[in-house]
């Protein structure tokens, strides 16, 4: 039986969504060629294209932006940032920068160049851009078990320890980079690193002096995984959790615009005040992101998040919303409906290639999805899958992805019970009529880098 953690909240503004017929909707995503990206916001009815930047802020924050301190250097609202950045993390170091991948852009030309790996559990799609942009090559290195959608394990989103030792000792020590721990690994489906791995890829990174970098977006999630979820840690706050999380790596980058519940904004961090990568991280700021007590915030965008930081690592909060994901799981197990299980953080992940095996993984069955997602009852998700991974830079070929994912991404705070209903609803009509979605799409036009935000595709 489906079980839904009520709101740990009461909602104080409402925003009026409009409702389109099939065939209104049918005519705007053609109009998109086919991108989700490319639609209105008003028109989809329940959006899940991504958790990003999309959840509801609290008063607490709304009135935090009243706050906020807009000098251009040493704003209060940097401080406060910095403040609740070390209580939170316990790192001594801390920078706000515009969003996540604006902290991708400043810390990872310091550790890679041509000729350079960085391997991670698996990389996010900005984060692997961001390499890649570099000249280096992004290597994923998560546990097997992830690649097994249907199998109900916790902890998928692991990286794959001895794997790790081989990469290392195969590509040459010299030539690696950098280490990176998604935590949670969004790629893989939402899915949470354990403490034990934690501290494994730690060890590792120690044996062979190797930098351990924490992709954080969904650090709190992850905790709150580790809590339910791991031997030793049921009596632990998310507080000791998280400190303990980040006690094993030596920085961190986090687009705060997830578990932080902010629209814009990114934080990230360094274990020790005088660590040699910090002249380098503020000369990178200074010229790409703005002067260092600011970050590309405004002073009022500091504010909030240094509030969101407190409210989402709220352990009612962290329970309700797992508690979201895991109530539209009981409805589709009950449909026989396969996703990357157990659900994860930030939402779920529907196995298209379950769904629709009529369709290769080069005509993007995660995307047809989307399509008939949004046809069906005006919901935007996204592929996670063949068409997001695109090609291989060396080769030009395109690269078949290990999940053809659907993506569910959940904001935070803003949807009810009755909209998982109609999610759960949608999505159990189109797998009834599955079998007669036949045809798979082809790409008409792709931009070089990140195509999947822009591509243009048609039916075949
Ligand atoms: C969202 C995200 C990013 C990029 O952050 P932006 O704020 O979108 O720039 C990087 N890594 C992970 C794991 C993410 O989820």
């Amino acid at each position: 039986m489906a079980n839904y953690i009520p709101e740990p909240f009461r909602i104080k503004m409402v925003e009026k969504i409009k409702m389109l017929t099939k065939e209104e909707r049918a005519e705007k995503i053609k109009a998109t060629d086919y991108n989700l990206f490319g639609l209105r916001s008003e028109d989809v009815y329940i959006d899940l294209l991504t958790d990003s930047g999309t959840g509801a802020m609290s008063s607490e924050q709304w009135g935090g932006l009243m706050r906020g301190d807009e000098a251009y250097a040493g704003s209060k609202s940097y401080y406060n940032l910095i403040e609740a950045g070390k209580e939170i993390f316990g790192y001594e170091y801390i920078q706000p920068v515009h969003q996540g991948r604006a902290g991708e852009q400043v810390i990872f030309p310091l550790y890679l160049d041509k000729g350079k790996f960085a391997i991670s559990n698996t990389f996010f799609d900005t984060t692997r851009a961001h390499v890649e942009l570099t000249g280096a090559r992004a290597i994923d290195c998560v546990i097997e078990a992830a690649k097994n959608p249907a199998v109900r394990a916790p902890f998928k989103g692991n990286m794959d320890i001895p794997k790790l030792e081989k990469l290392i000792n195969d590509l040459g020590v010299e030539n690696v980079g950098l280490i990176v721990l998604t935590i949670t690994n969004n790629s893989a489906g939402g899915q949470p690193v354990s403490m034990e791995n934690i501290r494994a890829t730690s060890e590792v990174c120690k044996k062979y002096g190797l930098i351990l970098e924490l992709d954080c977006a969904r650090f709190a999630e992850n905790a709150y995984f580790i809590k339910r979820d791991e031997p030793g840690y049921q009596n632990k706050s998310i507080h000791e959790i998280v400190r303990e999380m980040f006690s094993h790596a030596d920085m961190f980058h986090m687009s705060s615009k997830k578990d932080a519940i902010v629209n814009m904004g990114g934080v990230l961090g360094v274990k020790d005040a005088n660590h040699p990568a910090i002249p380098g991280i503020k000369a990178n700021c200074v010229s790409y992101e703005g002067f260092y007590t600011y970050g590309g915030l405004s002073g009022r965008d500091m504010e909030a998040l240094a509030i969101g930081l407190f409210e989402g690592t709220d352990e009612d909060f962290l329970r309700y919303r797992i508690g979201q994901a895991e109530y539209l799981a009981a409805l589709l197990d009950e449909a026989g409906i396969i996703y990357q299980s157990p659900a994860g953080g930030h939402g779920l992940f529907i196995d298209a290639a379950a769904m629709l095996p009529q369709i290769p993984y080069y005509e993007f069955p995660a995307q047809v999805l989307a399509i008939e997602l949004y046809k069906e009852a005006g919901i935007r998700t996204c592929d996670i899958g063949s068409f997001m991974m695109g090609n291989n830079p060396d080769t030009g070929e395109q690269i078949k992805s290990d999940f053809e994912f659907t993506r569910f991404a959940i904001p935070r705070r803003v949807y009810t019970q009755a909209h998982f209903d109609i999610m759960a609803e949608a999505l159990i009509s189109i797998k009834n009529r599955a079998h007669t979605i036949k045809r798979g799409l082809k790409i008409t036009w792709e931009p070089p880098v990140l195509r999947h935000f822009q591509a243009k595709l048609e039916y075949i």
